[in-house]
């Protein structure tokens, strides 16, 4: 079986770089229309939707800060006026910053729980309604390693990442009936933006790779892939389940 999502509209959060640009292509490429949503990078997020146009796919290009139940509300509605549903949502968007116990201001709490965990239930609560209507959908979140081990240092980063886990667990149970299926997609070191800081050092870049039994860092489009599974028919069966996509260096 080929994997195809013909006729499928998907609804990619953070998708102006990174993993959600990667994830937003893959998904086009084998058939989906896209609504691309990002917070602030006018100019990547449109350079992400002229590829996707050059596939051949109709694309939505929505700014909104997803952690805002408001602007979550108006991306999930401006897409279904657009295409008139919405059948994959791939919660994506998130930051990763750094807070020492004992030092962290509250507003770095604050503003990591916000676009990493409430984003999600933003964008559920309002897409859900929209799925049941329509007979079903799929929901994938990006979570990561440090949402199943912890992170020293970035404690409030795995918290939120827990918590997505621990969420989409619960709303896997609650929605299976109206055949939506949720999934975690949980991903280990990813050559981003976001880790350029780790990644960008020679001699860092080197230890972290030694410590992955796979010996590589993965690259956006390595979670692209498990992503795009769960999205298609051969995943009809996985719900409330978390793909660990890390090169083995967390084993649970
Ligand atoms: P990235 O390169 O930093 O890109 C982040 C994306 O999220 C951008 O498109 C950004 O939009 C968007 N974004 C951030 N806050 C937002 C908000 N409040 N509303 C809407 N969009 C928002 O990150 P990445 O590495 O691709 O990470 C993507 C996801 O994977 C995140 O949830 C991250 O926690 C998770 N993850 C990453 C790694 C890794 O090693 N990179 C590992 C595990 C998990 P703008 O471009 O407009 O700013």
């Amino acid at each position: 079986m080929n994997i195809s999502l013909t006729n499928k509209v998907s609804l990619i959060t953070g998708g102006s770089r990174g993993i959600g640009a990667a994830t937003a292509f893959l998904l086009a490429q084998t058939g989906s229309d896209i609504i691309l949503n990002y917070a602030r990078n006018n100019e990547r997020a449109g350079a992400v939707a002229n590829a996707i146009r050059e596939l051949g796919r109709r694309v939505l290009v929505h700014q909104a800060n997803v952690g805002n139940a408001d602007e979550a509300r108006s991306l999930v509605e401006q897409g279904i006026a657009s295409f008139g549903r919405i059948d994959i949502v791939v919660n994506n968007a998130g930051i990763w910053t750094y807070g020492e116990i004992g030092a962290m201001n509250e507003n770095v709490w604050d503003e990591t729980m916000e676009a990493n965990l409430k984003s999600i239930f933003n964008i559920c609560n309002a897409v859900v309604p929209h799925m049941k209507k329509s007979g079903g959908g799929r929901i994938i979140n990006i979570a990561s390693t440090a949402g199943q081990r912890g992170e020293a240092f970035h404690s409030h980063y795995a918290a939120s990442k827990g918590g997505v886990i621990a969420f989409t667990k619960s709303i896997a149970a609650e929605l299976a009936p109206f055949n939506i299926l949720v999934n975690t997609v949980a991903p280990g070191w990813v050559d981003t933006e976001m880790t350029e800081s780790a990644l960008g050092d020679g001699k860092s870049r080197e230890e972290i790779a030694a410590s992955i039994p796979l010996h590589r860092i993965a690259t956006p489009e390595d979670i692209a892939g498990p992503v795009l599974f769960l999205a298609s028919d051969l995943a009809r069966h996985i719900t409330g389940s978390t793909i660990s996509v890390n090169g083995g260096s967390v084993l649970l």
